[in-house]
């Protein structure tokens, strides 16, 4: 489920919110009303996983989350040992609110810190400061979440590879079981990419990224974590179980706006505007595009997906699933990558080695095949 609600734009976010919440009471009822619109895109699947994404779901009541909640609850069928998570900013964490979450049924958190440095905070304009980043972590443990993620950012200006070997050394030592790190990416339109423009700001470093990564790599595998997607790690038993269905190519269902849905041939989207997204779904219509997935669109996202995971990429698979031909393209074109060690061999797998995984989706570009008839 998509919250598209933030209290302030972080200048590296191209996501889809607003920071008016003038239309929170809408929405939430829209996004009830889409779950029974919806409903039968998934026919006879039970949910093994729900995710409160975003924006920033944090920003929801709990009685907004448990109405939600329950109405999924009321159409759906869940799995026993249903995976729940919800997004939250440090800012928006109270001890009342964590009890809430517990409540309800909420049994995994992803915390939003990226550093623990006040700086840091500063820059990206982010609506909590280096207090509420310990804060936060302190309470959700003391209110028994132990299954949590924390999302820290690398390769920004200020983050020297001291800070950033503290900031880890921190999530660490919280023992914080799940990790998802992203290197600062300059998406256009967005307040950081302007700034860069007007040399407000500098550009980010491509050198001290790729350092940056590969320090991440190292201390989290001293530290018992498996690197199981470029940029998730986890200790044993933590894996995201809602992100590896997607890289497993799993079916879902996504609400609100901005949300996509797959049900393993239609892929659609929800329109990415509130007030369109609101009035639709009051008319009894979801507003989204669709796209039937060829063959081809169907391989090379197995391409894109699977580089980028622990389990890479089965040469047997596409075999299997796309011929023979298709086999041999990608094995002629894996030979150059094997003699620059960015990918390994194991039998019919094919794995990212820690060079590679820094361009991991370079790689996977020059492995698709073209779209074109
Ligand atoms: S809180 Fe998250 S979704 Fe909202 S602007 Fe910041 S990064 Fe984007």
């Amino acid at each position: 489920m998509h919250i598209p609600f933030c209290k302030q734009a972080c200048t590296y976010c191209n996501f889809h919110f607003t920071t008016s919440q003038r239309h929170k009471n809408e929405f939430v009822k829209a996004i009830i009303k889409e779950i029974d619109l919806q409903k039968d895109f998934l026919r006879n699947e039970s949910v093994a996983t729900i995710y409160f994404g975003g924006g920033t779901p944090s920003l929801l009541t709990i009685e907004e989350n448990s109405l939600v909640l329950e109405k999924i609850r009321k159409e759906f069928s869940l799995e026993k040992e249903i995976e729940i998570t919800l997004e939250a900013n440090p800012d928006d964490i109270t001890k009342e609110k964590l009890l809430g979450w517990r409540d309800i049924g909420i049994n995994r958190l992803s915390i939003g810190i990226q550093s623990f440095f006040e700086e840091d905070l500063a820059w990206m304009n982010r609506a909590h400061n280096q207090d509420q980043a310990y804060q936060c972590i302190e309470e959700s443990l003391a209110a028994g979440f132990r299954n949590m993620n924390i999302d820290l950012i690398y390769g920004g200006h200020l983050l020297s590879d001291e800070r950033w070997e503290e900031n880890i050394a921190t999530s660490i030592n919280y023992k914080i079981p799940h990790l998802s790190c992203y290197a600062l990416t300059v998406e256009e339109k967005t307040p950081l990419h302007k700034q860069i423009l007007l040399k407000k700001t500098v550009d980010v470093d491509s050198d001290k990224q790729a350092r940056q990564f590969l320090i991440l790599m190292e201390r989290l595998k001293q530290n018992g974590f498996e690197h199981y997607e470029v940029s998730n790690f986890s200790m044993p038993g933590f894996r995201s179980r809602h992100n590896s269905s997607y890289w497993q190519g799993k079916k879902y269902l996504g609400l609100g706006p901005s949300a996509h849905s797959y049900n393993g041939i239609i892929r659609k989207w929800n329109v990415a505007n509130n007030i369109k997204y609101i009035e639709a779904i009051n008319k009894g219509v979801v507003e989204s595009g669709t796209e039937v997935l060829t063959e081809t669109q169907k391989l090379n996202e197995y391409i894109m997906i699977s580089l980028r995971t622990i389990e890479g990429l089965d040469l047997e698979k596409i075999k299997t699933d796309w011929g023979e031909d298709k086999l041999t393209t990608m094995k002629s074109r894996l030979e150059k990558f094997k003699e620059q060690n960015l990918v390994n061999a194991a039998g019919t797998t094919i794995q990212l080695t820690n060079e590679g995984m820094l361009m991991a989706d370079g790689i996977a570009s020059d492995l698709f095949f073209s779209l074109s008839p």
